[in-house]
């Protein structure tokens, strides 16, 4: 194994697809894929329209464009925005920055605001924030959109909407003012129609990681929407010499991102679903017999996807604080990696983990939190 040759130990991720972990594994086929992809040339731009096509098909979108990740897909989004399929404003762009175009500005929601939406400034964009942290209102969207305005990046999620105006409703005033919105729809999958879903209610674009849920290559990214808004973004990507070239796509990524996507269009999301609860189920009756030790049922999971995840939490008793408790587990042998939810709780999610991997989580935890002493890590 590579990481051991590396000096590194492979980690157990009872958390998330996280980016620091690796995003997710890809399956066979994604990998057979890309190896093949990377044993001739090709030109870039036939690729590119040919993997666009399918997924456009896929997705039920009128087009399709891959790219390195969500972020990359906010990055072309918001450049594709400001300048539209306009090669005028993109010379201007190119030459004197986002703030020498007309329309620069991107709306959000205050609610919205994400460590992510940083790419908006990196695209010399000047954000317009809406509403604030407990509510937002229709005429705060009317007013905020001006002759300067270039789109609206919206962040889905049921996590982040409690506060924020919902998404056919900013469709509909944006659409009275000829304003695209971008959807960024990093982790919002399953469920599967949510890549067809933003769109049909309104969004130009949505964005979605090909190294989440997808489980296509780490660095990669789905953008879909229309034909128009997707012309704009690849305006600005590699293979061109633009503002979208430091996030280049590789034969590899784009080949790998289509087999992905093939995969997880056939994947029994239903079975994995049920596989996922029968696990949070076994740590529910395993831990939550433990004395000081409560387990109970967690939905939606983290960015408010429909799954489940185990919250294991406890009293001061255990003098243990879930930081502590992550901390334990990922020094032990293997390191495994969970979500700290709270003062004296962790999450335990069974998305990423095998059969054997579900055990030894529940089996670590036990002897993490289990009674005084017993403690082995
Ligand atoms: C993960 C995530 C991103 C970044 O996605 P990458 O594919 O890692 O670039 C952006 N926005 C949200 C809401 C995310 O969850």
């Amino acid at each position: 194994m590579i990481y051991d040759d590396l000096g590194l130990a492979p980690v157990v991720n009872a958390n998330a697809t996280l980016t620091a972990l690796g995003g997710s594994l890809m399956p066979r086929p994604v990998v057979d894929a890309m190896a093949e992809a990377a044993a001739a040339f090709v030109d870039m731009f036939e690729l590119q329209r040919a993997v666009s096509a399918r997924l456009a098909a896929l997705t039920r979108n009128e087009s399709a464009l891959v790219v390195t990740g969500a972020s990359a897909g906010l990055l072309v989004g918001a450049l594709g925005m400001m300048t539209g399929a306009d090669h005028r404003k993109l010379g201007t762009l190119l030459e004197h920055g986002a703030r020498a175009l007309p329309r620069h500005e991107i709306i959000m929601h205050r609610a919205h605001r994400i460590p992510y939406d940083n790419v908006l400034t990196l695209a010399g964009a000047g954000v317009v924030e809406i509403g604030n942290a407990i509510q937002t209102f229709p005429w705060e969207l009317e007013a905020a959109i001006g002759e300067r305005t270039a789109g609206i990046l919206y962040v889905a999620g049921e996590h982040l909407a409690r506060a924020a105006l919902p998404l056919p409703e900013v469709a509909a005033i944006a659409g009275e003012h000829g304003v695209p919105v971008l959807v960024d729809a990093a982790a919002q999958l399953p469920p599967r129609e949510n890549l067809w879903r933003f769109t049909e209610q309104g969004a130009a674009l949505a964005v979605f990681s090909g190294g989440k849920e997808l489980r296509g290559p780490q660095s990669s990214g789905l953008v879909v929407g229309t034909a128009e808004a997707v012309a704009a973004c690849e305006l600005h990507a590699a293979p061109h010499q633009r503002f979208g070239r430091p996030a280049k796509v590789g034969k590899e990524e784009m080949v790998g991102l289509l087999a992905a996507v093939e995969w997880w269009m056939e994947r029994d999301l239903d079975a994995d679903a049920k596989r996922i609860e029968r696990a949070t189920r076994r740590w529910i009756d395993e831990l939550g017999s433990l004395p000081g030790l409560t387990v109970t049922r967690d939905f939606p999971s983290e960015a408010g996807r429909p799954l489940p995840r185990a919250l294991v939490s406890w009293g001061p008793g255990l003098g243990l604080t879930g930081a502590d408790c992550a901390r334990l587990l990922r020094a032990g042998d293997p390191p495994i990696d969970v979500a700290v939810a709270g003062e004296r709780a962790v999450w335990l999610n069974a998305e990423l983990l095998t059969a054997e991997e579900e055990a030894v989580v529940s089996a670590r935890t036990a002897a993490v939190l289990g009674p005084r002493g017993s403690a082995s890590t």
